[in-house]
């Protein structure tokens, strides 16, 4: 354990950053922690930004604790409104953007990821949004309450929840993706087939292969020369790490942090977790970073751990979920470059895929059928590999894949 004389520097106060300082609190460690975070909150849950809080009704934030709670139950001292805008490895220290040093022992990197950007776009009539914090958040619904025409740029996670919202409200809405197929990455065509009829059935436009090159007084231009309409582009096409920080410590971190199974950067005493941090996927085969709510809660406990001391591997393989009208679908692990056997009828509406690369078990992805997921995360963190005759056949019961 470290001593209660050591202090602690959680440079972020996102999901991971909070969950960090209250993980390293329930270890038992005494000694001090500052939490430095940019935003003006304190840490709060991210997935309703683009679910509940879009929703008719008025959904407030969900923090993590309350602001005096950080302090009085926990003794975190939290500063928002404070990004680290420097970091001196030698001297073990940081700085916030406004001229204050904090000393560390131990640094845990947890500063995340921002919005790409598509530039040129602001300015020339549509409003332009992101969405990525509690500000995004609001100013999108009152957007879409407005029932603005609304083009959406990247058929992601944060763009198909946007319009699965936007189409509630009422809002002419055109989703643009430069893939053929939405949620490329994380589906097969099956699914995102099934994905786009549902949208299409609340009157949600797709347009495939090309995207928005340039903004007029009434709408957007698009790459194959096409004219939309609309008030405002909603642009979601992916994120990037916020790496200050790490290249402030001189680590190379265009495709994110790289850190060992424990957390750790290549700098002594500095560790990072959450959606920057680039870590080895066992499914993917190749290091990844894995953008959810559940690595950054899950890979951060863990990383407290070890920043105490406790040497623990965190190898839970990725898994996310998002939900598009009535249809809950989960991912875990990858479904990309690997054989899929489907369980169940998909014209049901309710069915599994899992992914198999040779005898491996990689991914698993459910509509509807979250028990079938709560079993194939189980299989796959314990990297089972179940025979693919027992997993082709209906009647196979997955609990008798993980004895
Ligand atoms: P995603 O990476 O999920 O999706 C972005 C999509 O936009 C991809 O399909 C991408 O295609 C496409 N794209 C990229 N550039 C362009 C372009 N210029 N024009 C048109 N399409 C383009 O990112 P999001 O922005 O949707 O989400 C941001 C983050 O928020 C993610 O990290 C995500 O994990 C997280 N999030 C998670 C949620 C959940 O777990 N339910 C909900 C909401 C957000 P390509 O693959 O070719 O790049």
């Amino acid at each position: 354990m470290l001593a209660a004389s050591a202090h602690i520097v959680i440079a972020g106060a996102g999901q991971a950053g909070g969950r960090a300082a209250e993980a390293l609190r329930a270890r038992g460690f005494q000694g001090g922690i500052t939490m430095l975070g940019e935003e003006a909150h304190p840490p709060y849950e991210r997935p309703q930004l683009s679910k509940d809080m879009l929703g008719t009704a008025d959904k407030p934030v969900t923090f993590i604790k309350q602001a005096r709670d950080w302090s009085s139950v926990l003794d975190v001292r939290l500063e928002t409104g404070a990004p680290v805008a420097d970091c001196d490895a030698d001297r073990r220290t940081v700085t916030t953007a406004d001229g204050r040093v904090f000393g560390f022992d131990r640094l845990l990197i947890a500063t995340g990821t921002r919005p790409r950007r598509l530039d040129g776009l602001e300015g020339r009539g549509p409003k332009v949004q992101y969405l990525r914090n509690v500000e995004d958040a609001l100013r999108f619904r009152k957007s879409i309450r407005d029932k603005s025409r609304i083009v959406i740029v990247g058929g992601g996670v944060i763009g198909l929840e946007a319009a699965c919202a936007a189409a509630k409200h009422g809002c002419r809405t055109t989703v643009i993706e430069n893939e053929p197929q939405l949620l490329a990455r994380a589906l097969p065509s099956l699914v995102s087939d099934i994905v786009a009829d549902r949208h299409r059935s609340h009157g949600v436009d797709f347009i495939f292969g090309t995207t928005v090159t340039g903004a007029t007084a009434g709408g957007v231009q698009l790459g194959n020369g096409a004219e939309i309409p609309a008030d405002l582009i909603l642009v979601g096409i992916g994120v990037e790490p916020v790496a200050t920080v790490a290249e402030r410590l001189g680590l190379l971190a265009t495709a994110g942090i790289a850190v060992d199974a424990c957390g750790r950067t290549a700098v002594p005493d500095v560790f990072c977790a959450g959606d920057a941090a680039l870590q080895w996927s066992r499914c993917h085969g190749r290091d990844i970073r894995v953008e959810t709510w559940a690595n950054a809660q899950n890979q951060a406990i863990a990383v407290a751990g070890n920043m105490l001391g406790e040497q623990k591997d965190y190898v839970d393989p990725p898994w996310f979920w998002t939900d598009q009208y009535d249809l809950n679908i989960q991912v875990a692990g990858d479904m990309c470059d690997s054989d899929h056997i489907v369980r169940g009828e998909p014209a049901s509406g309710r069915f599994s895929v899992i992914a198999m690369r040779g005898a491996d078990l990689v991914g698993a992805l459910s509509v509807n059928a979250a028990k079938d997921m709560a079993m194939l995360r189980r299989l796959l963190a314990a990297n089972k590999r179940p025979a693919r005759t027992d997993l082709e056949s209906p009647a196979f019961d997955l609990r008798a894949a993980l004895k």
